[in-house]
């Protein structure tokens, strides 16, 4: 009844492109993300994205940038569509005229408003833009006030009935979150770079810009309109996060003094990154995977606008739950309670958050992420007055492994989570991970001293008892960053509840897809593939070399697989699939190992 048109998917028709003012046409973006829909290969996408930027102009490479990525400006000041499904299905039978009835039973068919909007809208007249599209439907999101639903509905309905069903299909399925294409921020970054140089080499200094301004549409923008010469006057500023910077790990106290020599270690604490932006008495907060938290976090903004002196600053910490009482830090779990959306109040009296400073990026007007970790730190500590809100984390500088040893244990036995190490001269590197900073952790039960981060791609049926529950095992890959791919490294069927598996299958039906997603590699079919969104912590006995597995695969030879994997928790809420482990990392734990077997399993 309600079938996706494969000749549509597949071919692009180049109509006419421009409109007034070098503008694209909105059907233009449409075939593109027709096209970018039936490839299942990274680098077709790449190079398919690499003509789209090419052909985009100045005006509107950002909000195609947003478009493709289901948003309407960077992902950290995210602007909520607003467009569920009910006001999708309320807004076609304003559009079409057909009952709710005829709009809910073809749904029900095909499972897709984009679909049912194809199917009904016969306009053949292109007449938008993107940019008409893109203004449209931020109109639509920042409705608000009396009666927001019934202009919502108008508005849309009004958008659905000036654009043909191909282009429909893409109005609707951009704010639902149904493209599906799952074009990560690497992806788009070499796309940039193909759309000037036909390959990836322009990568690194598109990188650099975004990674200071976390926002590829500004940075696309001064890309297009200026070269890539220019990408290096986007510097760090109050208000745009930093992408932050991570540590690779250490196996050992001697470890850490081999790469580092003298260096500072300090308490590793276990609760919520955290970069704080302070403009006066405006105060933001995002967390690592650069989402606002400022709503939920007012209690440390407080405790900023009181003890921080500097006017303007970009400072970083870990935020953890503490007893007021007695001044310790409560575990994870405790702190993890003040990740919520609501009832914000009662939780900063119940859970009240201490920020252990440990970074400056900022201060005062000036940037001083190049300047070396020492005086970083050192400055940091003179513009806080410490209070119980916030602090600095203390150091220690050394080069002896032995003290190194005894402020980890002294760490551990704290209820920490070990130890950070990091070089003295090092400057603040946005965005990436490396030995400049290093984390040594304390050992879980089992052999592998450290858990994995993985992002589901697929799920098994189950047998057995499990067989009612229609899941019985998720297929979990790995990330690997260079090349914006997930690796698969783990079947997994253990660590959920009988009540959790039901969940589990109910979430990921939602968003299942038909075949492998173009950024999955895997040797292992799993019953159903999902997009990759969710990420999962995961134990292990170790890492081996497994024939059925593509994490770290070269060639012909095995990939690395966790054997005996279980599943901690739920879902990860706080990480994006883009912050699971890479497989760089899960090679580094797998060296530490020190041995390499082939699994079976
Ligand atoms: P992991 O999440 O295991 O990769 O460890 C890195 C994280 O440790 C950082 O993103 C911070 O959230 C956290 N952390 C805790 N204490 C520190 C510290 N003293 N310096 C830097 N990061 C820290």
């Amino acid at each position: 009844m309600c079938e996706d048109h494969p000749e549509r998917s597949r071919g692009v028709t180049h109509h006419a492109s421009r409109i007034t003012g070098g503008m694209m046409r909105f059907s233009k973006l449409v075939d593109y993300l027709a096209e970018l829909e039936a490839t299942t290969k990274r680098l077709e996408m790449t190079a398919t994205l690499g003509r789209l930027f090419k052909e985009a102009s100045e005006e509107d490479i950002a909000p195609i940038i947003y478009l493709t990525q289901e948003r309407l400006g960077p992902a950290f000041e995210p602007i909520d569509f607003g467009i569920g499904e009910a006001l999708a299905a309320e807004a076609l039978v304003k559009a079409t005229g057909k009952s709710k009835e005829d709009i809910k039973k073809l749904y029900k068919d095909c499972g897709d408003y984009g679909l049912v909007a194809e199917k009904l809208i016969n306009d053949k007249t292109k007449r938008l833009s993107v940019v008409d599209v893109f203004d449209r439907l931020k109109e639509i999101a920042t409705t608000s006030g009396e009666g927001t639903v019934e202009k919502k509905t108008r508005l849309l309905s009004d958008l659905l009935t000036q654009v043909t069903g191909h282009e429909a299909r893409y109005v609707l399925r951009i704010p639902l979150g149904r493209l599906r294409l799952g074009i990560g921020d690497p992806t788009v970054m070499e796309g940039l770079s193909w759309s000037v140089t036909g390959d990836k080499t322009l990568r690194p200094q598109i990188e650099r810009a975004y990674n200071v301004c976390s926002d590829l549409g500004q940075v696309a923008h001064v890309f297009k309109a200026e070269g890539v010469d220019a990408l290096k006057k986007i510097k760090v500023q109050v208000g745009n996060p930093v992408r932050m910077a991570l540590a690779e790990r250490a196996k050992s106290a001697e470890d850490i003094v081999t790469r580092l020599g003298k260096c500072a270690i300090e308490s590793k604490f276990d609760g919520f990154r955290c970069q704080i932006h302070k403009k006066g008495n405006d105060v933001r907060m995002f967390s690592r995977n650069l989402e606002e938290t400022t709503a939920m976090f007012s209690d440390i903004a407080e405790g900023i606008r009181k003890q921080l002196k500097a006017k303007t600053a970009i400072l970083e910490g870990e935020a953890l739950a503490y007893d007021p009482d007695t001044g310790e830090f409560h575990p994870f779990q405790v702190t993890m309670q003040r990740k919520r959306k609501y009832d914000l109040e009662a939780m900063t009296v119940k859970y009240p958050l201490r920020l252990m400073a440990f970074d400056l990026l900022y201060v005062d007007g000036k940037d001083i992420t190049g300047e070396g970790y020492a005086k970083r730190h050192e400055t940091l500590a003179s513009i806080i007055t410490p209070d119980d809100k916030v602090q600095v984390a203390q150091h220690l500088v050394t080069q002896d492994a032995k003290e190194i040893e005894k402020y980890f244990m002294e760490a551990i036995t704290g209820g920490l989570e070990g130890i950070m190490a990091k070089r003295l001269d090092s400057k603040y590197q946005a965005g990436a991970r490396n030995y400049n900073w290093i984390k040594l952790k304390r050992s879980y039960q089992g052999h592998l001293s450290d858990t994995v981060d993985g992002v589901i791609v697929g799920y098994l049926r189950g047998r057995g008892m499990r067989a009612r529950f229609g899941i019985g095992a998720l297929l979990v890959a790995v990330y690997d960053d260079k090349q914006d791919k997930f690796t698969t490294v783990a079947k997994i069927g253990t660590g959920f509840s009988d009540v959790e598996w039901p969940q589990m299958r109910e979430m990921l039906d939602k968003i299942s897809v038909d075949h492998k997603p173009a950024r999955v590699e895997a040797v292992m079919q799993p019953d159903v593939w999902v997009e990759p969104k969710y990420v999962i912590e995961m134990q292990a006995d170790e890492i081996t070399r497994s024939p059925i597995h593509t994490a770290g695969k070269v060639g012909d030879e095995p990939g690395y697989a966790l054997r005996f994997p279980r599943v901690i928790g739920f879902i990860r809420t706080d990480k994006k699939p883009e912050d699971a482990t890479t497989v760089k990392e899960i090679l580094t734990m797998f060296g530490k190992q020190g041995k390499s077997k082939v699994s079976e399993q």
